[in-house]
């Protein structure tokens, strides 16, 4: 059916800076309504979803992810990340770079567009590589990597060692007029580190890696983006003091974007203290204070967007001593609860927090979606937001399972999804939307 009509949701568009009670339509993968009664549609053409007590927002922008096609299918693929994108909430992923091979090639670029065109539910948008082969010595060829559909560049899970290849690629990506996305770590500070250096790695024995490593990091690209101008965008930010250095560089008026990770805006490093491989990520869980730092800096707009840095890892994989294990955790399926404790808590309104998951991460990419305007793409989530359930990897969608969250109680739930006006996602237990 072409028509869907969904009625009396609570519609959080932060693009209209609209929270009330709306019936949107969807026609023709485009929203061609937003009104406060559209019971006048032709109702025999078309689906009709009673949205009582739901939310209706854009679909969620997950900026940073790593669906690990081509080369590591076993962790999980384009249509796999796909889908638990999707039943996240996620309408669009950019997907990182540091695939086998690496994503620095237009063909690679290509191939990735071209199995997310065929397979995944979610729509795709590739991050290429900034320098050869994620090695921080040669740049790529950016004109044809976004002439191949690249949306953004990053070296993700390698720092760019030498500032003076990275002041070239900032320099590059004014002409092609995309973000230059950093993971900001010290790789020589950083050292064997796998938990944060503080009390936790004391007490428990394992290498610690301290803020400083990513502070200066930070701080270095901070003063290379005044130098060249260019849009720089720090990831998954971690310490306080990184939340202060992006503060102060947006004083001065920098071009400076940033993204936080649902588990660095609610866990801290005592949740390493278990030696559970599922809290194992780069860079590391911090102190509380960091998270307090994190959560007022997202509230205050010095952190523009979440991002989930979903990274999934074979059970095998994981499942070894802590030090010997992956950096990473999944995160699609769990984002929308996990980072809804912002809104119980008061700290952030509903509409704030989708435009983070939303308006503000497809903002910074220049991609479609954030937006429940009419005329513009129908990517819409449908949201309860109260709903308590249990989170089970085994019974989730991707492929991989180290998700810190396994067997939690959660609260706030994906009820169903439309990706270009095509429903791709509903959930089958629970309230029926439908019903
Ligand atoms: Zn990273």
């Amino acid at each position: 059916m072409a028509k869907t009509l969904i009625r009396n949701g609570r519609v959080l568009d932060p693009n209209a800076g609209l929270d009330d009670i709306r019936d949107v339509l969807i026609e023709d993968g485009r929203i061609a309504a937003v009104e406060a009664d559209l019971s006048d549609v032709d109702v025999e053409a078309a689906e009709t979803i009673d949205a009582a007590g739901l939310w209706v927002v854009p679909g969620f922008v997950d900026m940073h992810t790593h669906l690990r096609e081509p080369g590591e299918e076993y962790k999980e693929d384009i249509a796999s990340g796909g889908r638990a994108a999707v039943a996240g909430g996620f309408t669009a992923v950019a997907c990182m770079a540091n695939t086998h091979p690496v994503n620095d090639d237009p063909a690679v670029t290509k191939y990735i567009l071209d199995r997310a065109a065929k397979d995944s539910p979610a729509r795709v948008h590739p991050i290429a590589a900034a320098t050869k082969g994620l090695e921080g010595k040669v740049m790529t060829e950016m004109s044809a990597l976004v002439d191949s559909g690249a949306v953004a560049f990053s070296d993700d899970g390698a720092t760019i060692v030498n500032a003076s290849v990275m002041r070239a690629v900032l320099e590059y990506s004014l002409l092609v007029d995309k973000p230059v996305i950093v993971h900001a770590e010290d790789c020589g500070l950083r050292g064997e580190g796998v938990v944060n250096e503080g009390r936790v790695s004391t007490l428990i024995g394992l290498p610690g890696n301290p803020v400083a490593a990513e502070e200066i990091m930070v701080a270095r690209d901070l003063r290379l983006a005044a130098l060249t101008g260019a849009r720089l965008h720090i990831a998954h930010v971690s310490s306080g003091g990184s939340v202060e250095l992006i503060r102060a560089a947006r004083e001065a008026g920098l071009a400076v974007t940033a993204e936080v990770a649902p588990h660095h805006l609610t866990l801290t490093e005592e949740a390493t203290a278990g030696y559970d491989t599922n809290f194992k990520m780069a860079p590391p869980l911090r102190t509380a204070a960091d998270v307090e730092a994190l959560r007022r800096g997202l509230v205050d707009g010095v952190i523009d967007a979440i991002a989930t840095d979903h990274a999934p890892h074979a059970e095998h994989e994981k499942d070894v001593e802590f030090t010997a294990a992956p950096f990473g955790v999944t995160g699609f399926e769990t984002a929308l609860p996990v980072c809804l404790d912002l809104v119980r808590k008061g700290e952030l309104t509903p509409l704030d927090l989708v435009e983070r998951m939303s308006t503000a991460p497809a903002r910074i990419l220049g991609i479609e979606g954030g937006s429940l305007g009419a005329g513009v793409v129908a990517d819409v989530a449908l949201i309860d937001p109260e709903e308590r359930w249990v989170y089970d990897p085994a019974s989730g969608f991707s492929k991989s399972r180290n998700s810190p969250w396994a067997g939690a109680d959660l609260q706030g739930r994906v009820r169903a999804v439309w990706v270009d006006g095509r429903r791709v996602h509903v959930l089958e237990s629970g309230r029926d939307p439908n019903a």
